[in-house]
């Protein structure tokens, strides 16, 4: 069975003290069953908010892909691995966009959180324009096969996908629960080609993109959403709560 995930990205927001205070609200949330939660604090907080967690998942926003040398500001997988750090987002858009970060860098990254132990939620999504073209499926798929299908099946066993169509971060667009399924379903039968079944059905795909309380039901009961990365709601003790309870989870499914 496959693990039903809520993260949330908290991008770069949050003074020191609202950090530690939402990672203890977070902490002491009432978590629905055999729901895992994770928080992506901005990598100054993530050592106090490892310390404050006990219930909750704590990772890194990002990382670089060598291990120690001249890379000024930048932080390795090695040292997230030396500091406890359990999981780190690769392929955000935000990313993508703003540091010019390729597919060919990605798959780097990827294969250096793999060899630290540290588990990768990888970002997948197409822009609007793709969108409009119609071409999503392809756009995606592409994605996935240069940076991701490399990947053993041992390795590939760690990953955690995240579908996040550009066009719904942080703008309050939505995708439809149709459309987030019908991606989805998509990927899951690109993981079945390349990994076989069995790995297909245990891959976690998270939806992301403006789920907020009000959508989350519709989006987590589609067959093939198993959660979310969360953004904005994210930053809301009071909907991610929402988020992470038993009743959004089940009344729909
Ligand atoms: C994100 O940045 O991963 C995200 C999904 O943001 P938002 O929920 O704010 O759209």
């Amino acid at each position: 069975m496959r693990a039903k995930i809520v993260a949330g990205n908290w991008k770069m927001n949050l003074s020191q003290e609202q950090a530690k205070d939402l990672c203890n609200e977070v902490n002491n949330m009432q978590i629905g069953s055999g729901i895992e939660v994770y928080i992506f604090p901005p990598m100054l907080y993530v050592s106090d908010c490892k310390s404050l967690a006990t219930h909750v998942k704590v990772g890194a926003q990002n990382a670089y892909p060598k291990d120690s040398g001249a890379y000024t500001g930048e932080v390795s997988m090695w040292q997230l691995e030396e500091a406890g750090v359990q999981a780190v987002l690769i392929g955000h858009s935000e990313r993508r966009e703003y540091f010019n970060e390729s597919n060919a860098f990605l798959k780097e990254k990827l294969d250096a959180a793999l060899s630290h132990g540290i588990k990768p939620f990888f970002c997948c999504g197409e822009p609007l324009e793709i969108r409009e073209k119609g071409t999503f499926l392809e756009y995606v798929k592409n994605q996935l096969e240069e940076s991701v299908f490399h990947l053993s099946e041992t390795d590939f066993k760690q990953v955690v996908l995240a579908y996040e169509p550009i066009w719904a971060i942080g703008t309050g667009k939505t995708a439809t629960a149709e459309q987030a399924e019908e991606m989805h379903a998509a990927i899951r039968s690109w993981i079945e080609e390349k990994y076989g079944k069995e790995i297909a059905d245990n891959t976690s795909i998270l939806y992301g993109g403006s789920c907020n309380p009000g959508n989350a039901q519709s989006l987590f009961a589609c067959e093939n959403v198993d959660g979310g990365l969360i953004g904005g709601a994210a930053l809301k003790a009071s909907d991610f709560s929402v988020l992470v309870a038993e009743e959004t989870w089940t009344i729909l499914n």
